[in-house]
């Protein structure tokens, strides 16, 4: 059995599905989502920090933003 730790598509916070793709947190180096389509909606991590966090307080952690706008701008 094959575990698929990627998801490939997810839905923003409103209905969209878009296509992922990985990135590297700048600040802590998690790995996060962004939209393909749009780069500007990220998934972050949350709580779940890679084995190499550089920073357990990094934003993508303490206040992750999931389907939305990193900028903040509705969607
Ligand atoms: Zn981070």
């Amino acid at each position: 059995m094959t575990m698929r730790e990627v998801p490939l598509r997810r839905r923003d916070d409103l209905t969209e599905w878009h296509d992922l793709a990985p990135a590297d947190c700048e600040k802590c180096g998690c790995n996060y989502f962004y939209a393909k389509d749009d780069p500007d909606i990220v998934w972050d991590p949350g709580k779940a920090w890679d084995e190499d966090c550089r920073d357990r307080d990094c934003a993508c952690h303490v206040s992750p933003v999931v389907g939305m706008r990193r900028s903040g701008e509705p969607l």
